[in-house]
């Protein structure tokens, strides 16, 4: 994966852009916070970009008709950056939560399965780490963690 520096500023509002459409006509509350102090990001844009539109997509089919949706950016440590997208749909069961990340894995009729695969793939690639956090019936937050020196470079 190649790598540049770019703004996390610019990366959000693309992400807002792309998830705009996956929301039209339905009662669903967008909202993206960025609380991080540094703007500047050494990574592959385009596939973070891919990987945070997955998790809202993810998100949207979560809620259904009707919730709300954050994606948060904030940096707990000055050495790393955390990105989380959280949702208030049904959440996700521990044996499922266990399997997610499994290529081919998932629950929809229609899914692939490979959304949450590849976000694996692209944040290990950033030297990061991806969890999911949730408890049944009360949604679902994917957490992004990004080292901000990756590798020490
Ligand atoms: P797909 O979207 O094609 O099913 P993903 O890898 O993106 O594949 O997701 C795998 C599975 O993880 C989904 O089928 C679903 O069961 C679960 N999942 C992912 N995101 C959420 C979410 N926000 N809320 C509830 N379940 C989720
Ligand atoms: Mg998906």
């Amino acid at each position: 994966l190649s790598k540049e520096q770019f703004s996390i500023d610019d990366l959000l509002a693309k992400l807002a852009e792309n998830c705009e459409p996956l929301m039209q006509g339905k009662a669903i509350e967008f909202t993206v916070i960025n609380r991080s102090s540094d703007d500047g990001l050494h990574g592959n844009g385009d596939a973070l970009l891919g990987v945070l539109i997955n998790l809202v997509a993810n998100a949207v089919e979560a809620v259904g008709g009707e919730g709300s949706i954050c994606v948060v950016v904030d940096q707990p440590e000055h050495q790393y950056l955390d990105i989380s997208v959280s949702d208030d749909g049904p959440g996700i069961s521990g044996d499922v939560r266990e399997r997610i990340f499994e290529p081919f894995f998932t629950t929809r009729s229609n899914g692939t399965g490979l959304g949450l695969a590849i976000a694996d793939y692209v944040v290990k690639a950033h030297f990061g780490q991806i969890w999911c956090e949730s408890e049944q019936g009360y949604g679902a937050t994917f957490r992004i963690r990004l080292p901000l020196c990756p590798g020490g470079t």
